[in-house]
């Protein structure tokens, strides 16, 4: 067994990135709960596992790891991120951090939720947190970054998109789990 797994908890997602790693995974693993406290670390993804509907669950999923023991560290990998919603304050207030994607095909809602994001990690006591902002890198001279306060991220990194790649890091294992299962 690997130190991390990697937890798809959906695959639904409103976006429609070209070669999404989703369109061409394959068959995943399926998980119990109790398989994923065996873990020392968890990497919440999806698909977009903060969509309204399923944040909520995915906060019970953290609380319920927590409940019964897990100490270790848990991750957050979304594109979506509203602190004006409850699911969404309080996945931050329980994460050890976030990784944050700004799409090349964002929408103007989408550099809203980022502004306000990033407004909010000023806010926050985030000693104990790294968060991540990881941004297309065809979207360098879309805007005039320095404008965006960025300093509250602990590391923004410039992604170069990649039509045929989605590698799972060595140390890791891909499993899905089922936030519908009790
Ligand atoms: S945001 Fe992620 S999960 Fe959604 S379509 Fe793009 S690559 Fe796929």
């Amino acid at each position: 067994m690997k130190k991390t797994a990697r937890v798809l908890v959906t695959y639904d997602c409103p976006r429609d990135c070209p070669n999404c790693c989703n369109n061409h995974i394959g068959e995943i693993l399926e998980v119990e709960f109790d398989n994923l406290l065996k873990y020392e670390e968890l990497v919440i993804t999806g698909g977009e596992p903060m969509l309204p509907e399923i944040g909520p669950r995915v906060v019970e999923m953290i609380h319920r790891l927590r409940a019964n023991g897990f100490t270790g560290h848990i991750w957050l990998y979304t594109a979506e991120l509203n602190v004006k919603r409850w699911a969404d304050k309080s996945v931050l207030s329980e994460v050890t951090g976030i990784t944050y994607t700004l799409h090349y095909e964002y929408t103007q809602r989408d550099i809203t939720l980022l502004r306000r994001l990033t407004e909010y990690l000023h806010t926050m006591d985030t000693t104990d947190m790294h968060n991540r902002l990881v941004i297309d890198s065809r979207l360098k001279d879309e805007f005039n970054w320095s404008d965006f306060n960025l300093d509250s991220w602990d590391c923004v990194r410039w992604l170069e998109w990649k039509d045929d790649e989605c590698p799972v890091p060595e140390n890791e294992e891909l499993v899905f789990y089922d936030l519908e299962k009790e």
